[in-house]
């Protein structure tokens, strides 16, 4: 049995006749930067989320980086967030002279355990970043209360959480600032790199457009320094598609998440809980195992193919040393990304696929 870790290939089948034109009209147009294809989009993301604003931008990382410029993050400055993520959450903040101050994540979600992050809090801390990891939100209520209670606003790493709903609100559309990436294999995925910077805050989203566009207010007159942080009208218009059928494209995730931890009852793996009041969009399935590189190599040996997001915390990453970490100080964080592995998940994956899967790690998990 062949079985694709993300379908992109079924995907694009599905919607070939519709990509294929929407794509099409921009070449005829000549339009590539801005223009139609982004106007519709940017409002149909922002209509989507309930967000005032959707600002189209060029990844999920310089969506990230967009929203710290917009706060005035620098030098001296220190973010909080979680070492158990993707590189790009902390990166941004180094990248601009500031410090990024880990928090450990809680064991049920992956995402910050907000109740260790009043101690970490400064006089320096200038912002809170949690992640929405694998596609479920952190706990932004009581993320966003002890933000208030410091007055500090929260940017919500929702680049693997588009469509998740928390307390029947959208992902993107909980905090000061929602950033999410269109890489083609997260949930809303485009056909290059691409992202997005939500916010319901006007001065906020105007500084964020002047940003992405070389710090421009008019043509030629520069405000800021920006960065060239554009969002083409070729990946507007492949997600205009993608985006008429994400609500179809969600509802098969749940029920595939769901299916999967219904199956895998009985398998020696520890299945990702889904909190009260809270959806996934599963951007990865992930499931902790015991002797993580044998249960894979034995799943590979039967076509199946596993990754690890993400096997090594950021605190003991090499780029990270200045920081001054070390091992045992974030231990879930650290536990976690020795046991995690993703299974295949897109809203193509058969039954069939699944059940092989479900087979294949209760007999080697
Ligand atoms: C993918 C991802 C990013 C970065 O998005 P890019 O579009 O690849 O730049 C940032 N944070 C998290 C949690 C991600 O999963």
């Amino acid at each position: 049995m062949k079985i694709n870790f993300i379908d992109l290939q079924a995907q694009y089948q599905a919607y070939k006749e519709e990509i294929d034109r929407e794509v099409g009209e921009v070449m005829a147009s000549a339009q590539f930067i801005g223009g139609p294809k982004l106007q519709k989009l940017e409002s149909d993301l922002a209509a989507y989320t309930g967000a005032a604003h959707a600002i189209g931008c060029s990844s999920g990382t310089d969506a990230l980086l967009l929203a710290l410029m917009a706060l005035d993050i620098k030098a001296g400055d220190e973010v909080i967030t979680t070492p158990f993520t993707f590189i790009a959450t902390a990166e941004v903040i180094a990248f601009l002279g500031a410090k990024a101050v880990f928090v450990d994540i809680d064991e049920a979600t992956y995402n910050i355990d907000a109740a260790l992050i009043e101690d970490a809090i400064t006089e320096r801390t200038k912002a809170i970043i949690p992640v929405s990891l694998y596609g479920q939100c952190a706990d932004m209520d009581a993320v966003n209360a002890i933000a208030a209670k410091h007055g500090l606003p929260v940017i919500e790493d929702a680049c693997q959480s588009f469509g998740a709903e928390y307390k029947g609100k959208k992902s993107c559309n909980l905090s000061t600032i929602g950033c999410t990436s269109f890489f083609p294999s997260k949930p809303l995925g485009a056909y290059g790199d691409g992202g997005a910077v939500f916010t319901s805050d006007d001065a906020l989203a105007e500084k964020i457009r002047m940003l992405l566009n070389h710090g421009q207010n008019e043509r030629y007159k520069h405000k800021y320094i920006g960065i060239n942080g554009r969002l083409d009208a070729i990946q507007a218009a492949v997600l205009n598609v993608k985006l008429a059928h994400f609500d179809d494209e969600v509802e098969a995730r749940m029920r595939i998440g769901a299916a999967y931890s219904g199956k895998l009852a009985n398998a020696n793996v520890v299945t990702p809980a889904v909190m009260e009041e809270r959806t996934s969009v599963y951007a990865q399935y992930s499931v902790r195992v015991k002797h993580r590189e044998a249960v894979a190599a034995a799943l590979n040996a039967k076509g199946i193919p596993t990754a690890v997001h993400y096997p090594m915390p950021l605190h003991l990453q090499e780029a990270f040393a200045p920081l001054g970490y070390k091992p045992g100080d974030f231990p879930v964080s650290e536990r976690v990304s020795e046991e995690i592995m993703s299974l295949p998940m897109s809203p193509y994956l058969t039954a069939e696929q699944q059940d092989f899967i479900v087979t294949a790690l209760e007999e080697n998990a």
